[in-house]
């Protein structure tokens, strides 16, 4: 494909917010240029009339480029285009027929034509293009034929201040551009679900920060670094992360001895809530983030949820709640965090684990039980805050 020095980026959403829409194409071309500092290759991306543009400055590598455009969220569609200046109908002809012959070589298609003027001043009008543009390819490429209901590809050639050929609308993610929506701390353990959630709220266009609790020497530095490559690895589509990781030892101690042994994780939960919640504060978050969803383990049936959501002021999002465990599975395996969600390091969860957690637990109680760590819980979640490290994760 190295005809193709140039996309035209689709956005489907973005394109409907008003005054306001520069906020999002603005933000959209940030992101883009941000995923292409990856790629080997100088770009220019750029706005013009309502559309924007990818221009390939240097050599580069065409795969690569076009998968930076798709972890971008946002876009809905990715065009190779070979763009053109007007020089006359003619040169337009070779250029169009160039374009088919190298994306197409001689594979047996079927396609139609669809042509759109912005200048009306142009010699010819759509429905004349789209004739002459079929006859003409029917004559130049012997493979192809027409079919206007069912194409294998649709010609596009928009004649605008220069001229848009493609005829390839490759998928993005959609979504928002990240930066458009705010900001949530993400609750990132090393499991499958959380890397998902933070995934999927970061699509809708917000800016991810993130909490893990460890308790060293019980879990060791593998499964920090297991965390790690986890929000390196959702960092691509959503920009970098910075990883508050939180030494969560003494209090996971303090429950254990103090507080019933059936409340562990209810309580533990809680705390964990309660520390990540004064992060979010600290760095203007909107929102807290986990991975649950309904049923999936004792901590997380309906009772559950309400006791560790009732510690918190800030909305929780739980972009699962309703997921079967399999769908969250392939997300994981799309975005690419399955291979490490798998790797088996102990958690911080499950080596203070009682063998019969409550299911249903009763807020009254829990409230009344987490009152035996009222003489340490301030000095240990002072500690924990204070001696938390933080990783930025890109
Ligand atoms: P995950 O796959 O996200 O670990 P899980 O099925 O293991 O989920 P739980 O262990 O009950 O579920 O945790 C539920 C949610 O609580 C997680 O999705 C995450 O948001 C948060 N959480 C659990 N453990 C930790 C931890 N050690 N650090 C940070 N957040 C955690
Ligand atoms: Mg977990």
């Amino acid at each position: 494909m190295n005809n193709i020095h140039a996309f035209l980026i689709k956005y489907a959403e973005i394109g409907v917010k008003g005054k306001n829409r520069y906020i999002f194409e603005d933000a959209l071309i940030r992101q883009i240029k941000k995923s292409l500092e990856q790629v080997q290759g100088d770009f220019d991306v750029y706005k013009e009339m309502g559309r924007v543009y990818v221009k390939v400055l240097s050599d580069y590598d065409y795969d690569e480029t076009v998968e930076a455009l798709q972890r971008v969220f946002g876009i809905v569609g990715i065009c190779p285009m070979t763009q053109v200046e007007d020089e006359g109908w003619d040169a337009l002809v070779k250029d169009v027929v160039a374009h088919i012959k190298d994306t197409y070589q001689d594979q047996p298609l079927s396609f139609k034509v669809e042509c759109r003027r912005a200048r009306k001043n142009y010699p010819k009008n759509s429905m004349e293009m789209n004739a002459d543009f079929g006859e003409i390819l029917l004559k130049e490429c012997p493979n192809l034929h027409v079919d206007v209901h069912h194409p294998d590809f649709i010609l596009y050639v928009e004649i605008r201040s220069k001229i848009n050929i493609y005829s390839k609308i490759l998928p993005g993610l959609g979504g928002m551009p990240v930066g458009t929506a705010g900001k949530a701390m993400v609750l990132l353990s090393g499991g499958i679900d959380s890397p998902v959630a933070g995934y999927m709220v970061a699509k809708r266009g917000v800016v991810l920060e993130a909490t893990y609790f460890h308790a060293p020497p019980y879990t060791s530095e593998r499964a920090k670094q297991k965390v790690v490559d986890l929000a390196k690895q959702v960092a691509k589509y959503s920009g970098p992360i910075k990883l508050n990781v939180v030494n969560f030892t003494d209090i996971q101690l303090a429950i254990y001895e103090k507080c019933p042994h059936d409340e562990l994780t209810i309580i533990m939960r809680r705390y964990m809530m309660r520390i990540a919640e004064h992060f979010a504060k600290e760095s203007g978050c909107q929102a807290l983030v986990t991975g649950e969803s309904i049923g999936q383990v004792a901590s997380q049936t309906m009772q559950s949820l309400m006791s560790t959501n009732e510690v918190c002021t800030l909305p929780v999002f739980r972009p699962l709640i309703a997921f079967d465990k399999q769908d969250i599975i392939d997300i994981s395996e799309k975005i690419g965090t399955f291979e490490t969600s798998i790797l088996p390091y102990e958690d911080c969860c499950t080596i203070f684990v009682a063998k019969h957690p409550v299911t249903k637990p009763n807020l009254k109680v829990i409230r009344k039980d987490e009152e035996h760590l009222n003489e340490v819980i301030d000095d240990l979640m002072k500690q924990a805050i204070e001696t938390t490290e933080v990783i930025i994760c890109e």
